[in-house]
């Protein structure tokens, strides 16, 4: 508590508080919002619909492009019911975007949205893509992708590449026997690699540690050269987000024994991960690319909450040595949403509600943002997660989905603290633009 309220807190408190009781002698929020909330919400509702928004997190794609993402769902994964396929606010979205003149998707039905996309595909150009974004008042956009798909506008589209294939270089046998997950996940991380290889002329894995990671710094800096604008771990989806931090020497040895063959033991293989991250990292910071984590749960029958939980990156974000690498924690932490406003604290950690804004309905969006709000609002993003379901169910109808739970869901937790005498309207819209758009820009634009 003595931390928190330190001498300089209290100053600002107390200058706070005083700004405050000079605005409205009777200035204390309430516990309850009042019946004014629905208007309050409608007169909101209708100025956020007008904030451009500005996407930290999508993966904006055709369904048949297999660079959309580093991973593939693994089979038979149970999904949330939102996410049914037959959710109605699917065909609501479908019908607001292109017209579609069915109420569901019986394969005959879904056939007219498949066709349009496809002839949509196939007639090339920036302009498709363009105009979903438009429908949506959504600006800009960051596309979380293995390669940057020539029918993506750059102007609209930045790219957010992958980096979790470094920290699988060698015999990945043991990894990929390790559940169904793994069998699906590791042979596409080994794709990458070589698709890194093949980009920077390395024909083979370097002979040294040293060689290995210049390789890794090489293609970091050509990438954003391509145009990426930060880097992105899918981790929790592989091993513990618990990083340790070994000394380069151990793993020196463990490269020297494993790169031209052999199946490394786990304590090995996760020795060298960790020292590999940090290599990533320390680039990362060099380059002044913000850094971007799967945190939150995640697809798949074997993923783990324990070590997917952010808290795991606490040694690393709050690590003095990274106090000018920007971290963001992408998809809120879902399920653990109060720890991940609490990890955005230091100044260089960042936050947004993709993926979870699509799980769970706007009701319950709107709780978790109103407890964001009311602590770092300068910290917390707005993210899509757009993502192709099927060939009918798209990328499209996803951001529509995102987009629409999130204004609705802002609005009314804005709506009701306005209520409750948090602070005026005018100060809700600035606190929306923020979430919506302004952090995002803030964090992305400020290149040195
Ligand atoms: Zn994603």
């Amino acid at each position: 508590m003595t931390g928190l309220l330190g001498a300089g807190r209290v100053l600002l408190l107390g200058t706070l508080a005083s700004i405050l009781c000079a605005a409205n002698a009777s200035a204390q929020a309430k516990p309850l919002a009042g019946a004014d909330v629905p208007t309050i919400y409608e007169r909101l509702l209708k100025q956020i619909d007008r904030i451009p928004i500005y996407d930290n997190h999508s993966h904006a794609t055709f369904p048949d492009d297999s660079d959309m993402d580093a991973m593939a769902a693994p089979p038979d994964e149970s999904s949330v019911l939102r996410l049914s396929e037959t959710n109605p606010e699917f065909v609501a979205a479908a019908k607001s975007l292109f017209g579609y003149p069915y109420d569901d998707f019986k394969p005959e039905h879904a056939k007219w949205l498949i066709d349009k996309k496809k002839a949509a595909e196939a007639a090339g150009g920036t302009a498709y893509w363009d105009s979903i974004l438009d429908k949506l008042n959504i600006e800009t956009c960051l596309a979380n992708r293995v390669a940057l798909a020539p029918y993506l506008d750059p102007k609209r589209f930045h790219w957010v590449f992958f980096v979790d294939s470094f920290l699988f270089p060698f015999d990945n046998h043991e990894q990929v026997a390790k559940n169904g997950d793994m069998g699906v996940y590791i042979p596409l991380q080994e794709k990458v690699l070589q698709h890194y290889m093949k980009q920077e002329s390395v024909s083979a894995l370097p002979v040294d540690l040293a060689g290995y990671e210049s390789f890794v710094r090489q293609t970091l800096a050509y990438n954003q050269k391509k145009g990426g604008v930060a880097i992105k771990f899918e981790a929790a989806y592989f091993r513990s987000l618990f990083f340790r931090d070994p000394p380069r020497e151990k793993a020196e040895a463990i490269y020297a024994k494993y790169h031209a063959g052999g199946v490394p033991t786990e304590e090995d293989y996760r020795t060298f991960q960790d020292y590999v991250f940090r290599v990533l990292i320390d680039q990362a910071g060099k380059l002044n690319l913000p850094v971007h984590f799967h945190s939150a749960v995640g697809i798949g029958d074997f993923f783990s909450l324990r070590n997917g939980n952010p808290l795991n990156l606490e040694n690393v974000v709050r690590d003095p040595r990274y106090s000018r690498v920007k971290f963001v924690l992408i998809h809120g932490g879902y399920p653990y949403t109060l720890d991940m406003i609490w990890m955005t604290a230091p100044k260089n950690v960042y936050t947004d509600s993709s993926l979870m804004g699509y799980y769970v309905y706007p009701s319950e969006l709107k709780n978790i943002l109103k407890q964001w709000i009311s602590l770092f609002p300068e910290k917390i993003m707005f993210g899509s997660d757009a993502f192709p379901f099927n060939d009918a169910v798209g990328a499209e109808e996803t951001f529509w989905l995102a987009s629409r739970s999130a204004r609705t869901a802002v609005a009314a937790a804005l709506a009701e603290l306005v209520s409750e005498g948090a602070f005026s309207e005018e100060k809700a819209l600035e606190l929306a633009r923020m979430y919506l758009h302004d952090n995002a820009a803030k964090l992305y634009g400020a290149k040195p």
